[in-house]
């Protein structure tokens, strides 16, 4: 039950509030992969603000740099008008992200959060193309307003809008474990059966990993193969990189070991680097077809989110970064291996990529049995999936070893208790 601290949340905030039921105290502080709260306790952060905090809280560098901007009075708000902040933000990300990946993209701002990222890249798919259906995928993700609601594979968050959702076709996603059911051949099926006219797909939209629908890691080459499938019918590719962009999985854009390039990229989450929120849509400049207006918001130019967004850039000047990603996603690999030996009650599975990896549990209700032990002992991790079979490791890519390891304690020491 609630402690009196709490009573407030639980007689006036609405009864949807999730986050505070699975973690029921309140916070006060946090810096780096930390946090704490009002009795001092502390807490590791295997969650990094559903993946808003890749950099970890309060990154000094990027608090320097906020607090410096603010004190001299510079722009906070700006609708979409140039700024000095928002320049620099492009300005950085040309040069570090855009150019030396080779990509050629227009840089859409879309409004504060993911969703917002989502509905832009939807809304032109269908413009560009005059045609309405989108291909997505199963146990999919993709934000909770209509449009990206329409397009996310989970009946629950779609059940929440009332009425059912039209314009979408939803296809199986890569499966590591039926190699013989060929989903790519399964797609190409219904792109024959829709036909040259408006019946045909505007878009294809997915993740490379999916975040909210269980950790599930598409294959590179299937990836390639979508992308194949797209440039053969004519339809748009849309990656979803909120969640499994920015890092998460080990390079800044999740698709780059894929080999693709998507004609539409949707990225927020940790763009800011700072939990500030921010988003882009990024498309080939033969998309950018909208005229002023079409488009707009009153959200979108965030000053700050574009003061922290340049400072967080600087991790991506050389390739440094990536490889400590990587180091670390190896460590949480190893673990996650021998958990699933050590632990065979769990009849587990490891699941993903990177430092977005989870176990997949077969046992019903596990998974989130071991995360309420974990948040006993002062670990805060989530679980994930359509009936959140899995736990989900998702720390701040900043985060130390030695902290990892406490972490793997904490999990280990959970799952003995449940
Ligand atoms: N797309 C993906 C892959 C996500 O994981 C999320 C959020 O978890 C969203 C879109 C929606 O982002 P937001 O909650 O900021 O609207």
């Amino acid at each position: 039950k609630y402690k009196n601290s709490l009573a407030i949340f639980e007689q006036l905030e609405s009864e949807v509030r999730a986050y505070c039921r699975s973690f029921p105290t309140v916070f006060t502080k946090a810096k780096g992969s930390k946090l704490w709260d009002e009795e001092g306790k502390e807490y590791l952060d295997f969650l990094s603000g559903a993946g808003a905090l890749n950099y970890g809280h309060n990154n000094q560098k990027m608090q320097d740099a906020l607090v410096r901007y603010i004190l001299q009075d510079n722009i906070s708000h700006s609708l979409d008008m140039a700024t000095e902040a928002k320049r620099n933000f492009l300005e950085k990300f040309n040069e570090v992200i855009l150019k030396p990946r080779n990509l050629q993209y227009k840089v859409m701002f879309t409004g504060p959060t993911g969703t917002n990222a989502v509905e832009s890249a939807l809304k032109l798919a269908r413009k560009v193309t005059g045609r309405t259906n989108i291909i997505s995928f199963t146990n999919g993700f993709h934000g909770m307003t209509l449009g990206s609601l329409s397009v996310t594979g989970n009946a629950m968050k779609r059940k929440g809008a009332g009425v059912p959702l039209q314009n979408t076709i939803s296809v199986p996603f890569d499966n590591y474990f039926e190699e013989d059911f060929d989903t790519v051949e399964y797609l190409k099926q219904i792109l024959e059966d829709s036909g040259s006219g408006l019946d045909k797909p505007a878009a294809v939209i997915l993740e490379t990993v999916q975040g909210e629908g269980g950790i599930n890691a598409a294959r590179f080459h299937w990836l390639k193969r979508i992308e194949e499938v797209c440039r053969e019918y004519n339809i748009l590719l849309i990656v979803d990189d909120i969640q499994a962009g920015i890092g998460r999985t080990g390079t800044f854009f999740s698709f780059e070991p894929a080999g693709i390039k998507p004609d539409i990229v949707c990225l927020s989450k940790s763009l800011s680097g700072y939990g500030l929120p921010m988003a882009i849509t990024l498309f080939k400049p033969e998309l950018d077809q909208w005229k002023p207006g079409e488009h707009n918001g009153t959200f979108r130019g965030n000053n700050l989110a574009f003061v922290t967004a340049v400072e967080s850039l600087n991790y991506w000047d050389d390739d440094s970064f990536e490889k400590d990603i990587q180091k670390k996603a190896n460590v949480v690999t190893d673990f996650l291996q021998r958990l699933v030996k050590d632990f065979p009650e769990l009849k587990g599975n490891r699941q993903g990529r990177g430092l977005m990896q989870g176990i997949k549990c077969g046992a019903k209700d596990l998974a989130a049995k071991v995360c309420q032990e974990a948040f006993k002992r002062g670990l805060i991790m989530e679980t994930s999936g359509p009936i959140d079979e899995v736990f989900k490791l998702f720390p701040p890519l900043t985060i130390e070893i030695e902290e990892l390891k406490k972490g793997f304690e904490i999990i280990e020491q959970s799952i003995d208790a449940v």
